[in-house]
């Protein structure tokens, strides 16, 4: 079988539509034809090179789509199935998914920066034969994928498939920053620092923890008038000197209780220290390259406070996608905002242009 995909064949881009072979499935693969895909800036990033992979891969990690066939020993899933991808299928059994951290599953983090699925192998190739590798065990930017049976979550036919497929990665992450890694309890008061695919999703997984204030900050001031449709009661420009003090006079003059930073920048990884009370947590979602030294005011890091680093909302997504889903069907996640625009996959690299330049929050590739 052959189908048309988005392939990066070396760092900088641009990418080109190829033709991509699909190898014979193994017992856990899954074949999913692809409906909608989201352009994101972990895409980005490998794109540019800031994250490296093994060239050539077709990009693409939040997807949704339906299941066109199953290996011989899926249980999980049947063709027919509505999926969202996740990025994060995980053994099962190993040292971590024993610990209830399947982020940090070892399968998954020996094979996945390698470009292969989560046994090890790989089944697409270029037409003609070419190595083809897998991105983050997904590579949803074609018409169809091949992912592992944990990655395929079946979540209801009545979800329309963009919507879907931003539940695979910045929804997941910022929602799950909020309920699953800070916990937010009602009343708690948030700060959520960069409003991009990630944080306007930490801003709504605030307000569903009904936490209050929720203090969204940005330096696009277009941003900020978007973050209240996600639920910010307050916007701060952090353009403006003193954006910390600004937060502190919001919270009773001692700091959030609660800061998730969504920048992926040293002066948002500082600030969330800085807007952040004593005693209460700072959760960094956001990353630069793992080589950077970054540097913090000592002060900022005392007064019992605890940090975490959290990549994917400590999602446990057969749990977490399902009710995501259901929340927005029940009108109490706003999806629909976070798609800016509907492109076909020819357009793919004017898609990325526009992430780039801060234009969209997401362009989401259309399959028919
Ligand atoms: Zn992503
Ligand atoms: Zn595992």
């Amino acid at each position: 079988m052959k189908y048309q995909a988005a392939v990066l064949r070396e760092v900088g881009g641009p990418l080109g539509i190829e033709t991509v072979e699909v190898g014979q499935l193994r017992p856990h693969d899954v074949l999913v034809k692809v409906h909608a895909a989201g352009l994101c800036h972990t895409d980005l990033e490998t794109i540019q090179g800031s994250l490296v992979y093994p060239l050539p891969l077709i990009t693409g990690h939040e997807g949704a789509g339906v299941v066109e066939a199953v290996g011989s020993s899926v249980s999980q899933v049947a063709p027919g199935d509505h999926v969202v991808l996740s990025w994060n299928p995980s053994c099962g059994h190993c040292y971590y998914c024993d610990r209830d951290q399947p982020i940090l599953c070892e399968p998954l983090k020996m094979h996945q920066p390698k470009g292969e699925l989560i046994d090890g192998g790989r089944r697409l190739k270029l037409e003609g034969g070419e190595d083809l590798y897998h991105f983050m065990m997904t590579n949803c930017h074609g018409e169809y994928t091949v992912v592992p049976e944990a990655g395929a979550i079946p979540v209801p036919r009545e979800m329309p498939f963009a919507e879907a497929s931003l539940i695979g990665c910045g929804v997941m992450t910022g929602v799950g920053a909020a309920l699953n890694v800070a916990r937010m309890k009602v009343g708690e008061s948030a700060v959520v620092i960069g409003c991009g695919g990630v944080g306007f999703n930490a801003v709504q997984g605030a307000r569903l923890a009904r936490a209050h204030p929720i203090i969204a900050v940005d330096i696009n001031p277009m941003k900020l008038e978007q973050a209240r449709l996600f639920g910010a009661t307050h916007v701060i420009d952090a353009r403006d000197e003193g954006a910390a003090a600004e937060i502190r006079a919001i919270t009773g003059g001692r700091g959030a209780d609660v800061a998730i930073e969504a920048g992926g920048n040293e002066a948002c990884f500082r600030l969330a220290f800085e807007a952040v009370r004593p005693g209460g947590q700072v959760v960094l979602l956001g990353k630069v390259n793992v080589d950077r030294e970054v540097s913090f005011r000592w002060g900022t890091l005392m007064g019992e406070k605890r940090m975490i680093r959290s990549s994917y909302g400590n999602t446990r997504p057969r749990e977490d996608f399902p009710m995501l889903a259901r929340l927005f069907l029940e009108g109490e996640l706003n999806l629909s905002a976070l798609v800016s625009d509907r492109i076909p996959l020819s357009e793919i690299n004017r898609g990325f242009e526009r992430l780039e330049a801060g234009e969209v929050i997401r362009s989401v590739v259309e399959f028919d």
